[in-house]
């Protein structure tokens, strides 16, 4: 069985989950598509209360739902809490404003009567990762819940239960039955979904390689697709940052989650004259991180989340020094039996170094000099993805100057890059395509549909 809970903090196997049947799948298909018909005949707004009480049913069990994502996945109890809380924060804004942004437009037009309506169009296919296994869910399963789009999750092999458990969740709330349906699918069973004929779009959040097979098979069949993919952000300093604010939104903006965020800070481009500073300080940071029990609310530094997940950062480490970057902080062993990785600092990484251009899905830090503004800009861009990015200048308004010439989806001046239900959330390049969260989401899957009478 490829679909395992296996706690990174003691190794241990806690849970199993059976393959789908091909009679699950054509149930949840057939259920899914019985609620896109009856949906039809209903208002968006009159779905609005049931995912106000979805959230409600997210936040009276958050205990619960968070520990299991410390059992699952390795996540602080404290992040794992705030996830739990965002997901329901989304779900009461997609309740209060979807049915305003799905209003009808009305045209200006010679042809008569004309206006264009959002319509639902058919049962999707969410495919979903490990890293925040509650809020990737929700931030499609909020917008397109409203729009009238039932969905099918696939969750991540390394986090079933969190996929079980949501939607045991939104059963528990009352939520009409196929709203949301999880199956444990193989890729090949992701395949034979997304050619079915009952199947109008997908939706995937992951790593580029999941990306670029999921939205092939898309392609094969004309199905609209959506891909939140990797990232390998920068982070710029200018030389009249704050240091000391830059210090302490640097050090979480590369540790939160373990690292393990798409929008993770992984590319510090740091201005000559702070440069030495910033190292410095950074690094000092880094030695206060306590690894232990992520239940335990002491604990700072969590797990990665899994045996593999470990072995491919330390592999990732290993070659980069190898091929010439200097390790300036880290890279020790930790001594629990846990999946830990020490927070990290390399330098002198150069484009020939497969670490100048790979993600790194975990706390190590690059850091680069840059001797002036423009040749910042030049590292940051420099980069095959496009998700996110962080500018920091002594004046926001010269940062915004800046994040205007970064090529990215989404840049946050001197400022943590997070994420709200009425912003949107996606990027560029191989980052992906489409977006996720905001009007922009809730307009992802829908029928643009025109109508003209005269
Ligand atoms: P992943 O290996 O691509 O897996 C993501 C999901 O895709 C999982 O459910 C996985 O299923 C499925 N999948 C992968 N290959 C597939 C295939 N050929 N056919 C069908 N399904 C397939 O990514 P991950 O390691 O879980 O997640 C980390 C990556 O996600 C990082 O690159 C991170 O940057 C990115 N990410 C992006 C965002 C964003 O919003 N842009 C947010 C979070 C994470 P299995 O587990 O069964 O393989």
């Amino acid at each position: 069985m490829a679909y395992k809970t296996v706690n990174p903090y003691t190794n241990e196997l806690v849970k199993e989950f059976p393959n789908a049947t091909d009679t699950q799948i054509e149930e949840a298909l057939s259920t899914a598509h019985s609620l896109y018909r009856a949906w039809k005949k209903e208002k968006v707004a009159d779905r609005a209360q049931k995912l106000h009480d979805v959230a409600q049913t997210l936040r009276d069990n958050s205990e619960e739902l968070a520990k299991i994502l410390v059992i699952e996945m390795g996540k602080l109890i404290g992040e794992a809490r705030g996830e739990v809380e965002l997901c329901a924060m989304i779900a009461d804004y997609f309740a209060d404003n979807s049915a305003e942004m799905l209003s009808p437009i009305p045209l200006k037009t010679t042809a008569g009567n004309a206006r264009i309506e959002k319509e639902s169009v058919g049962v999707l296919l969410m495919v979903e990762p490990w890293n925040f296994p509650y809020y990737q869910i929700m931030r499609v399963y909020a917008p397109n819940y409203m729009v009238g789009n039932p969905m099918i999750l696939k969750h991540s092999s390394n986090t079933p239960w969190a996929g079980a458990i949501f939607q045991e969740m939104i059963e528990k709330a009352g939520a009409p039955k196929g709203s949301l349906i999880n199956l444990f699918l193989t890729h090949d069973q992701v395949d034979k979904v997304i050619a079915d004929d009952r199947i109008q779009g997908v939706a995937l959040t992951g790593s580029e390689r999941g990306g670029s097979s999921v939205a092939q098979t898309a392609g094969k069949y004309l199905k609209k697709s959506s891909m939140e993919l990797g990232g390998n952000d920068a982070f710029i300093v200018l030389e009249d940052a704050n240091i000391d604010e830059v210090i302490s939104v640097a050090s979480r903006a590369r540790t939160y989650n373990a690292g393990q965020v798409c929008t993770s800070s992984k590319r510090f481009i740091v201005a000559d004259k702070l440069y030495d500073e910033f190292v410095e300080r950074l690094a000092e940071s880094y030695k206060h991180f306590v690894p232990g029990d992520p239940l335990d609310e002491k604990t700072t530094l969590a797990p990665l989340s899994s045996a593999k997940a470990k072995q491919t950062l330390q592999k990732q480490l290993d070659d980069a020094l190898a091929a010439g970057a200097k390790l300036y902080f880290g890279n020790t062993p930790i001594d629990l039996p846990g999946q830990f990785f020490q927070p990290s600092i390399i330098t002198d990484v150069t484009p020939d170094n497969p670490a100048y251009y790979e993600e790194m899905f975990g706390p190590i830090a690059q850091v680069y000099r840059a001797s002036s503004e423009q040749e910042a800009i030049n590292i940051a861009n420099d980069s095959h993805y496009g998700l996110g990015g962080i500018v920091f200048a002594g004046d926001s308004k010269h940062g915004e100057e800046v994040a205007q010439q970064i090529d990215t989806g989404m840049v946050f001046v001197n400022t943590f890059l997070y994420t709200l239900p009425e912003i949107p959330f996606g990027g560029i390049k191989r980052s992906g395509y489409g977006r996720e969260m905001s009007s922009l989401g809730l307009n992802a899957f829908v029928n643009d549909k025109l109508i003209v009478s005269v």
